[in-house]
């Protein structure tokens, strides 16, 4: 068992430039086409917060999904296809709806009597417009009135690009091989015993022999330590190492923290795994007494 100077991980930042014109499109097409459905459905019902819920998560999969892909290292590019897709989804819907308005025929008699040039038949006189009315909350119809309006659009935009913006950065710092080009797969080797921060103070030192006396073993501790590998390297490669803890709500549901990932050179990898070999004690079988051999 060996120590190590392990670093942080940390995202090289690295993207590719094909990749641009495809997470940006295809980010493209489905918040116009999340705009689209949301406008369609809200001619019947619309659910507030629900709806741009709904969008946030669609997007994210779909941006994630394509980060993956063209291997998005990138946090400051992801955060600009967040807010990219946040922002042309919760338009896209408005402008739907204002292309359904000035088609219904209340609308088209509603404005027929005025000059042409002060019909409201452009997109943000629509908004106006119905800011002017003001947004109806719920069937009883308590009414936001102008500024609330706007403020209740402002929050739904808010809500979706802040989920769009964290989550595709998020997506970005996944331990990645930079000399493969490939992202590393997690794997779990094993469970540790929480002794104060004692963990993670080895891991972060590279002491790993310290870890001997947290009570190894394949399962059963409360912190679980994971080790992400490059696809073709293998251990040849740098490997990642998480230690997350894990707890048991009062719903008795499992929840895992993360606690730290460092990024450890690949000879560590035989010493992490043999940490968890569960140890094999060897019984001798016992001798048979004088008693038992006259029995016999
Ligand atoms: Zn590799």
């Amino acid at each position: 068992m060996n120590t190590y100077q392990p670093e942080k991980h940390c995202s090289d930042g690295g993207f590719r430039l094909m990749g641009l014109p495809l997470l940006f499109g295809s980010l493209f097409v489905a918040a116009t086409g999340l705009g689209w459905l949301a406008s369609f459905i809200g001619q019947w019902f619309y659910l507030i917060f629900l709806f741009p819920l709904v969008i946030a998560v669609s997007l994210v999969i779909v941006g994630a999904k394509i980060g993956q892909w063209t291997h998005l290292r990138n946090g400051f590019i992801a955060g600009i296809a967040g807010l990219f897709a946040g922002v042309v989804s919760i338009t896209s819907m408005h402008y739907f709806d204002s292309v359904r308005y000035f088609d219904t025929p209340e609308a088209k008699q509603k404005f027929a009597a005025l000059p042409p040039e002060t019909r409201p038949s452009t997109f943000p006189r629509y908004m106006d417009l119905m800011a002017t009315q003001g947004v109806g909350i719920g069937k009883d119809g308590l009414n936001l009135g102008y500024v609330g309006s706007w403020i209740y659009w402002g929050v739904e935009m808010l809500l979706v690009t802040g989920m769009t913006f964290y989550a595709l950065i998020g997506g970005t710092q996944e331990p990645y091989c930079c000399a493969c080009e490939r992202w590393k797969v997690y794997r779990e080797l094993g469970t540790l015993r929480q002794k104060g921060d004692r963990a993670k103070e080895c891991l972060e030192s590279g002491d790993l022999p310290g870890l001997l006396k947290l009570e190894p073993s394949p399962t059963g501790g409360d912190l679980v330590l994971s080790v992400g590998e490059c696809p073709v390297g293998g251990g040849d490669c740098p490997i990642t190492v998480k230690l997350d803890a894990v707890t048991v709500n009062a719903k008795k549901e499992v929840e895992k923290k993360e606690l730290l990932e460092m990024t450890y050179p690949g000879e560590a990898l035989a010493d992490l795994e043999s940490l968890f070999v569960p140890v094999v004690e060897v019984v001798e079988p016992a001798k048979p007494t004088k008693k038992a051999i006259d029995d016999y």
